[in-house]
């Protein structure tokens, strides 16, 4: 990408390839984080250290955000943090370090290397184009923990009920404990889909939920997450919850409140109005990415439920060698799928999150490419 600019100042590019969003703040979260900003100032409203588990208006707001999901979580049980990245890596804590944990494949990059950071041994369940890239149990396979993402980033599959059920039967079966990211929840598009591990009964005694409001709600630069905990769910003879309230404790001293105050904003009646219409634009974008690829007669998968559309490569290209046909020629900036596991190789994702002109500029490319041309070319210049 940096040779590309060096040798082509000049060149526009047409970037999907970024994880992050371009939408900016709602106003609701604005106002209420400029509310909150202000009630500093004042010695009567000035905030110090919080709640370590986060303000109870926050925890309350998110609970009631999971009861329009029809999903019943216990304020008690909610941890708000300053970000699902730190919290998968802060999670690997509370698990002894010869834990064995289970990772999809493809699959966000954090799950592996805060794996390996702990020292863990790391097994691989296959997402594959003939398995949705969904990995479903392999009963020869144990793990103490299970990595999932629904919808997934990189390939934007999303778990049916049906399927959650079965990773729940099969974590209760083994004593493992499912750590679930669910930081692109708000992107499912359909009833039908689960947005929540916990719509799956015995969850509960066998799994953690991480979400964000990074990707639903344009915090990516502001910081604020949240994992649920519950009280029931034990691993081994120790309480996760007690664990992780202690870890959090030790380790962390609260999210901003001028952050919570946003967060709060952004989960009431006004900033869920406000945040969807940028959810919307987003899936509007994959939409049109979608499209375009398959125009141009490519395979695609995801984009429906999520940000992403995974792509698979022409002509038993390789991820890089595509990426680079696409830079090189047309300035179009993807995100090449080895990089999210050797399961990725041949595969290409590309990000809604860019804005609508990029989309549609890149688009009006990707709708017109002649991949045997491509190929062709790819071909000679090997040679
Ligand atoms: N989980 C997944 C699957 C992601 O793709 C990302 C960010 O791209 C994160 C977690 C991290 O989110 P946050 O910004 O809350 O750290």
């Amino acid at each position: 990408m940096r040779r590309h600019r060096e040798e082509h100042p000049d060149a526009e590019i047409l970037s999907l390839g970024i994880n992050d969003v371009t939408r900016p703040l709602a106003p609701a979260v604005c106002a209420a984080m400029s509310a909150a900003a202000r009630d500093m100032q004042d010695a009567a409203r000035f905030h110090g250290y919080g709640d370590v588990q986060g303000e109870p208006f926050l925890r309350k707001a998110i609970a009631d955000y999971y009861r329009s999901l029809h999903v019943g979580i216990d304020p008690e049980d909610v941890f708000v943090s300053d970000g699902a990245k730190s919290d998968l890596a802060n999670l690997c804590d509370l698990f002894a370090p010869e834990s064995t944990a289970l990772l999809p494949n493809p699959v966000y990059p954090v799950f592996y290397d805060t794996s390996v950071m702990a020292g863990r041994q790391i097994l691989f369940a296959r997402g594959t184009k003939e398995n949705g890239f969904l990995p479903m149990p392999d009963e020869s396979i144990r793990a103490d923990l299970i990595y999932l993402c629904s919808p997934n980033n990189p390939t934007g599959a999303v778990y049916s009920r049906a399927q959650l059920r079965q990773w729940v039967e099969y974590a209760r079966a083994h004593d493992a404990c499912i750590l679930y990211d669910a930081a692109y929840e708000a992107y499912i598009r359909s009833a039908a889909l689960p947005r929540s591990i916990f719509e799956i009964a015995g969850a509960e005694t066998c799994a953690v939920e991480i979400n964000s409001f990074s990707k639903m709600a344009g915090f990516t630069g502001v910081r604020c997450s949240w994992v649920i905990v519950p009280r029931t769910l034990m691993h081994g003879t120790q309480s996760l919850h007690r664990l992780w309230m202690r870890r959090q404790a030790t380790k962390y001293n609260g999210t901003s409140y001028i952050v919570q105050r946003g967060a709060a904003a952004a989960l009431s009646p006004e900033g869920q109005r406000q945040v969807r219409r940028d959810v919307q634009y987003y899936m509007e974008n994959a939409d049109i990415i979608r499209n375009a690829l398959r125009r141009s007669g490519v395979f695609t998968t995801g984009g429906e439920h999520a940000p992403y559309v995974w792509m698979e490569c022409p002509y038993h290209l390789n991820s890089w060698e595509c990426f680079g046909l696409l830079l090189s020629r047309y300035g179009i900036v993807s995100s090449p799928g080895v990089g999210f596991g050797a399961q990725g190789e041949g595969w290409l994702r590309f990000s809604s999150f860019g804005s609508r002109e990029t989309v549609e500029r890149a688009a009006h490319i990707l709708s017109a490419l002649d991949w045997d041309q491509l190929a062709l070319w790819a071909v000679s210049r090997k040679r």
